[in-house]
C-alpha cells in the first residue's frame, strides 16, 4: 500500500532529501514551506507523487488547514522545518544572539526567543497534535532536532533540546498505539540555506575537525537515517535521541 509522508520544510536542504527518499520509494508525499516559488521548483525536481501545501508550521491556522487538506491516514510525519532566526538576522553564531544575563532590551530579547521557539519547537508540538488522530498504526514521527541543543546555543539550542524533551512524552503516547516518535539530531550540514553563505571559513573548519569523519554532513546523511527509523526494521526503536554527526565531539 502507498504510503503517505508529510514533510515540513521539505522544499530546500535535509527536508528535500528525505522527500526525495520517499518519493523514489514510491510514497505520496507533501511537502510544507512557507515560499510557493520554492515548493514548486522541488516538486518539479524531485518527480514522483509530491504534493505541495504553503504552511507556516508555527501558524495554528495554517497548519489546520495542512491538516484538512490531507485525506487518509498519515504514515510519516517529518517535522524537520525550523531554522536560527537568529542567524537569519546575522545575528549570533552557536552562541546566544545577545548576552543571556544582560540584554539591552528584554522586549528585543522576549521577541528573539519567541522567534526560534515557534519555528523549531511549536511548529512541531502543533503540526503532529493537528495530524495525531490521522497518524498511521505502524506510523512514525521523526523529529529533526540539532546538534545545537547541546551547546547553549540561545534560544534556537534551547528550542532544540526541548523537542528532545517533548519526544519523549509523545513517544510514550504514541507507543500505545505502535506508532514511533524519534528525533534525528543533525552534526553540521554545511551545504543547505541553513548555513550556506553564513559562515566563516574558520567556522566550517572547525566543524569539520570536531567530527571523527573529517567531513560536515549532508542532507543524504539525514535523509537515510530518517528513511530507516520509518521502517519496519526500527518498530522497536522509539524516544530516542539519534545523533547523525560524524561523531563530533565537543569541548563546548
Ligand atoms: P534549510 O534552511 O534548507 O531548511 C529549512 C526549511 O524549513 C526550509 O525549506 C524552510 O522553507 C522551512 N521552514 C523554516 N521555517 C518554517 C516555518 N515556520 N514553516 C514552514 N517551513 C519552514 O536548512 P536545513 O535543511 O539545514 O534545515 C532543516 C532542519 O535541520 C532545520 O530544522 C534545522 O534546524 C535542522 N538542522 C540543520 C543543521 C545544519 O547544519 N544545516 C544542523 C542541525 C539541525 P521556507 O523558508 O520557505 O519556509
Amino acid at each position: 500500500m502507498t504510503r503517505t509522508v508529510v514533510i515540513t520544510g521539505g522544499g530546500t536542504g535535509i527536508g528535500r532529501a528525505v522527500a526525495a527518499a520517499f518519493a523514489s520509494d514510491g510514497a505520496a508525499v507533501v511537502i510544507t514551506g512557507r515560499r510557493a516559488d520554492v515548493l514548486d521548483t522541488a516538486k518539479a525536481e524531485l518527480g514522483g507523487d509530491v504534493r505541495t501545501v504553503v504552511c507556516d508550521s508555527s501558524d495554528v491556522e495554517q497548519v489546520e488547514a495542512l491538516a484538512a487538506s490531507i485525506t487518509g491516514q498519515v504514515d510519516v510525519l517529518v517535522n524537520n522545518a525550523g531554522g536560527n532566526r537568529d542567524l537569519e538576522r546575522g545575528q549570533g553564531g552557536l552562541g546566544a544572539a545577545m548576552p543571556a544575563a544582560k540584554p539591552s532590551s528584554l522586549h528585543a530579547l522576549a521577541q528573539a526567543w519567541r522567534a526560534n521557539l515557534e519555528s523549531n519547537l511549536i511548529s512541531a508540538v502543533i503540526t503532529t497534535a493537528a495530524l495525531s488522530e490521522r497518524l498511521a498504526t505502524g506510523g512514525a514521527v521523526i523529529n529533526i532536532g540539532s546538534f545545537a541543543a547541546d551547546r547553549g546555543a540561545g534560544s534556537y539550542g534551547a528550542a532544540k533540546a526541548g523537542m528532545a524533551s517533548w519526544n519523549i512524552g509523545l513517544a510514550r503516547e504514541l507507543g500505545a498505539r505502535d506508532i514511533t516518535a524519534n528525533v534525528v539530531v543533525p552534526g553540521y550540514i554545511a551545504d543547505t540555506e541553513f548555513f550556506r553563505g553564513r559562515m566563516s571559513d574558520e567556522f566550517h573548519a572547525a566543524r569539520v575537525a570536531e567530527t571523527m569523519t573529517k567531513r560536515a554532513g549532508c542532507p543524504d546523511d539525514i535523509a537515510g537515517v530518517v528513511q530507516f527509523l520509518a521502517s519496519p526494521a526500527a518498530r522497536q526503536i522509539t524516544g530516542q535521541v539519534i545523533n547523525v554527526n560524524g561523531g563530533a565531539l565537543t569541548t563546548r
